[in-house]
């Protein structure tokens, strides 16, 4: 068995799994039986950010259903650029598994948001594709509403099915959908989530995040519009206005270094940012997992839950191959184990 470090999820790198542990899926290296384009079956990974969507999805389409391509339904990691802020998926992790809308997307005067409608001509277009290969549709990313406005057979740009004014309201929902779904939702303990989360953030700053916040200001911040998708990803308003205060038109260098400790304001105001981010992030963790729970209890869809609670635990506490067992059994098991009974139904 080999680990592979990618550069900025090295702490919780999954291990590979060892040549031994082939997949042994009826399914695997067949093409997908047309029931599954006669019907529309897509598979749908549901989750908070940090739950571990983009690795089961990639395990399972990898592994045993290899006719399989994802579709991003995260809307910052639609755009191009700041590949470590907004935590994209990496080359290596993806396993050469195709991805779609994911860094495809490049703001520009005349469109500078991806909306909700966009992502569902975008993403139905694809899925189309996708079927029209024989191949099976996963649509895998943390933005519910992505997700509701591709789904729903009556999509209404102009209503937030999820806004505060419609909690409770059940009737918001059209509850039709255009495609068979069979949702995977990984759950996953808010606790030990957020701790993970933090520790993420720390990662991802180890890892390049400040370099690649450092050019995107140099290079005009959300004031240009290429990058004007971006400026709501976590990290950028945080982090605006120290990047405003040291870089190098002020002669003001912005990394951290040691004999920083003398420079208390710069101190204080780098840790500010940083642990704005990371409670933004886990707000976000949370906010995410409130719009999971009203899709399944106000929209009625029927979530198969799997928990990554115990495998996020082992990541913290050293990862190797305990948490890839745990992975492999408590999430992958059983994800497997539903998605092949969808295809059977
Ligand atoms: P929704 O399901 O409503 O589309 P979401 O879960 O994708 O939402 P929001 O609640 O809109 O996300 O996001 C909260 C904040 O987190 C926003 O500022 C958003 O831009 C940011 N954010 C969301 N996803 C990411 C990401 N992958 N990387 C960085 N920031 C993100």
């Amino acid at each position: 068995t080999k680990t592979h470090h990618f550069p900025y999820k090295n702490n919780y790198t999954f291990l590979s799994l060892s040549s031994s542990n082939k997949p042994s899926s009826r399914w695997a290296h067949m093409s997908t039986p047309s029931v599954v384009r006669r019907h529309r079956k897509i598979i749908v990974i549901m989750g908070p950010t940090g739950c571990g969507k983009s690795k089961l999805s990639v395990d399972l389409a990898s592994r045993f259903f290899p006719s399989s391509e994802i579709i991003n339904s995260d809307k910052i990691q639609v755009y191009r650029g700041l590949d470590i802020t907004t935590n994209k998926i990496s080359l290596p992790e993806r396993k050469n598994v195709r991805h779609h809308l994911l860094g495809d997307f490049d703001s520009s005067d005349s469109h500078p948001e991806f909306t909700p409608s966009d992502f569902r001509s975008s993403a139905s277009s694809v899925i189309s594709q996708i079927l029209s290969r024989r191949r099976l549709p996963f649509i895998v990313g943390g933005s519910n509403s992505f997700i509701y406005a591709l789904l729903a057979k009556k999509f209404n740009p102009e209503l937030d099915v999820f806004s505060e004014s419609n909690a409770g309201e059940d009737s918001v929902f059209c509850k039709e959908l255009r495609y068979s779904c069979c949702f995977l939702w990984v759950d996953v303990s808010l606790p030990v989530l957020n701790q993970y989360l933090v520790k993420r953030v720390d990662d991802m700053l180890e890892s390049g995040m400040l370099e690649e916040l450092a050019e995107y200001f140099e290079n005009g911040g959300s004031d240009s519009v290429s990058k004007c998708g971006l400026k709501k990803a976590i990290g950028v308003p945080e982090l605006e206005r120290y990047f405003q205060t040291y870089n190098k038109n002020n002669g003001k260098e912005w990394r951290m270094d040691d004999d920083d400790d003398e420079d208390e304001e710069k101190r204080v105001a780098y840790e500010e940012a940083v642990r704005a981010i990371k409670d933004n992030t886990c707000q976000l963790a949370k906010r995410q997992l409130g719009k999971i729970l009203r899709l399944r209890d106000g929209a009625g869809w029927d979530l198969k839950r799997v928990d990554s609670t115990a495998s996020l635990r082992a990541a913290m506490e050293g990862g190797g191959r305990r948490m890839a067992d745990i992975w492999e059994r408590q999430v992958v098991e059983p994800s497997v184990k539903i998605v092949k009974q969808f295809l059977m139904e």
